[in-house]
């Protein structure tokens, strides 16, 4: 940050009097500009024993697969939210059911809230976002090609669960190891 939204001018990074931390004090009008980590919200869409996967028209990970997902909106619920991403990428409906997969990824200041859908019919089609859009059994995950690590950890949690009879929420921390960008540590806490 450089600018302060609320008058223009420049901001410092600063501790601000009380407080532990820098932040982004404008030096004209005196805002703090908190900045706090971003929810990610999204569902996994399931048809019989499918489920649909989405490959990205967009970058980061142009090409590659993943869930519907995406920034949490002001004014919506995760669960609204977690919809209207499945709408926009797949133009498909869900029934969001319950919360699968709580992540931190601390790295990028992001929280990912991925939730299990029930797809209400198969009329679904490639949003703007995606290239293609399809359903696929387990034998068929193109796990080479998953776009994001949250992605891939939490698709191999589902099919372990699946396996196993039930889906219980999981939670976890996803960090990014040292200097490789390719690299991270899992954390899974239950
Ligand atoms: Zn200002």
């Amino acid at each position: 940050m450089k600018y302060c939204s609320q008058c223009g001018s420049e901001v410092n990074l600063q501790v601000p009097e009380g407080d532990n931390r820098p932040r982004y004090v404008c030096n004209a009008c005196g805002t703090i500009h908190y900045q706090n980590p971003k929810m990610v919200v999204g569902c996994i869409p399931e048809w019989e024993d499918r489920i649909l996967l989405c490959r990205r028209a967009i970058e980061p990970r142009y090409g590659l697969w993943t869930v519907p997902a995406g920034f949490m909106e002001q004014g919506e619920t995760s669960q609204q939210g977690a919809a209207r991403e499945t709408l926009e990428e797949a133009n498909a409906r869900v029934e969001v059911k319950a919360l699968y997969g709580l992540f931190n990824l601390p790295h990028i200041n992001q929280v990912y809230l991925l939730f299990r859908g029930r797809l209400l019919d198969l009329d679904f089609s490639p949003g703007p976002e995606s290239l293609e859009v399809g359903l696929f059994e387990e034998a068929e995950i193109p796990w080479q090609q998953i776009a994001f690590p949250v992605i891939r950890e939490t698709l191999g949690l589902y099919f372990r669960d699946r396996a196993n009879g039930g889906f219980s929420l999981h939670s976890g921390d996803i960090v990014r190891s040292g200097s490789d960008m390719r690299r991270y540590e899992i954390t899974i806490h239950g």
